[in-house]
C-alpha cells in the first residue's frame, strides 16, 4: 500500500514459488549464467524443488546449459509450462524463439522503432515473469541479463526477490560494474546476498602452479569496502567451460570434483 501511494509498482510473488533469488553481474561474460545454473543444480541436489528463469531476452544461455531445445507447451489457462532437465525446471526466451534466433530477432527489432522494441521486450518479460506454470517450487533462480538496464529494474520492482547474488571476476573493470549493479539493487530495496568471485585462479593441470589471471582478491576487497558478504570463489577451469558448452554442467556431471564443491559452498551460504 505504501508503495502504491508513492506511485511505485506493487511487487508480486510467483504462484507456487516459495523463494526467488536473482543472479546478476555488472558485465557480460563473467560467468553469471554458469553460476546461476550450477547454483540451481547444487540446491536441487540438496533435495529442494528448483526452477531457473532465464531473463536474458536477447542472449539466453539456459537452453544450452541445460541441453534443452523443445518448444514449451501451454496450459489451458495459456501459461507456459517449463521444460526440465537434471531435476530442474526451466523457462527461457530461447525456448520460444530457438537457439540462434535471438540474434535474428534482435536484428529485426533494431530496425523497428524504439518504442515498439521496448514494448515487445517488456511484453516478453511480463510473460516470463507472470505466465509460467512453475508448480510447487522451493526456489526459483532468475538468471538476469548483464548490467543495470530496464529488465533488471523491472524484475526488481515487480517481483518479490529474497535477494540477489552478484558475480564478478577480480579485475577492476568488472568490479566497477559490479559495484554499479549492487548500488542499483540497493536503491530498489532488493537485499544483496553477497558477491561471488569467478575465474580467480587458474591451476596448471601439469605442474599445479597457480596463476591469478584476472587478479587475486579483487572481489573480496570490494565486498569488504561495500559491506557485502563474500560468498566464495570459483576457479578458472577448462572443465567448467567445456561441460557448460556440452549442456552437462559440472555440478551434475562431476558432483564430487573441486569445481562442483566450490559451487555447492556458495549454494549452502545462500540457502
Ligand atoms: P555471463 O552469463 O556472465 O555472460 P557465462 O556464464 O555465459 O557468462 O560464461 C561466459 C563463458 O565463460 C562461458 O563460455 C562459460 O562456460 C565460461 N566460464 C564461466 N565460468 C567459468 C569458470 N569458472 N572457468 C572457466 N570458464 C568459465
Amino acid at each position: 500500500e505504501a508503495r502504491m501511494r508513492r506511485g511505485l509498482p506493487t511487487k508480486k510473488s510467483i504462484h507456487g514459488v516459495k523463494h526467488i533469488i536473482a543472479v546478476a553481474s555488472g558485465k557480460g561474460g563473467v560467468g553469471k549464467s554458469t553460476l546461476a545454473i550450477n547454483l540451481a543444480l547444487a540446491i536441487a541436489s540438496f533435495r529442494h524443488r528448483v526452477g531457473v528463469l532465464d531473463a536474458d531476452i536477447f542472449g539466453p544461455s539456459i537452453p544450452r546449459l541445460l541441453n534443452l531445445k523443445a518448444e514449451p507447451q501451454t496450459s489451458e489457462k495459456g501459461d507456459l509450462i517449463p521444460l526440465a532437465n537434471f531435476g530442474v525446471k526451466a523457462m527461457s526466451m530461447g525456448f520460444l524463439v530457438g537457439e540462434d534466433s535471438p540474434i535474428v530477432w534482435r536484428g529485426l527489432m533494431e530496425s523497428l522503432n524504439i518504442f515498439l522494441l521496448t514494448i515487445l521486450v517488456m511484453k516478453a518479460l511480463q510473460q516470463l515473469l507472470h505466465q509460467v506454470q512453475w508448480g510447487e517450487l522451493d526456489l526459483l533462480v532468475i538468471d538476469m541479463p548483464p548490467g543495470t538496464g530496464d529488465t533488471q529494474l523491472t524484475i526488481s520492482q515487480q517481483i518479490v526477490l529474497d535477494g540477489v547474488v552478484i558475480v564478478s571476476t577480480p579485475q577492476d573493470i568488472a568490479l566497477v560494474d559490479a559495484r554499479k549493479g549492487a548500488n542499483m539493487f540497493t536503491k530498489v530495496n532488493v537485499p544483496i546476498l553477497g558477491i561471488v568471485q569467478n575465474m580467480s585462479v587458474f591451476v596448471c593441470p601439469n605442474c599445479q602452479h597457480k596463476v591469478h589471471v584476472f587478479g587475486q582478491n579483487g572481489v573480496l576487497k570490494t565486498s569488504k569496502e561495500m559491506g557485502l558478504d563474500y560468498l566464495g570463489d570459483i576457479p578458472l577451469d577448462a572443465d567448467i567451460c567445456e561441460l557448460s558448452d556440452f549442456g552437462t554442467p559440472v555440478v551434475v556431471t562431476k558432483p564430487d570434483s573441486f569445481n562442483a564443491q566450490c559451487y555447492k559452498e556458495v549454494a549452502k551460504k545462500i540457502m
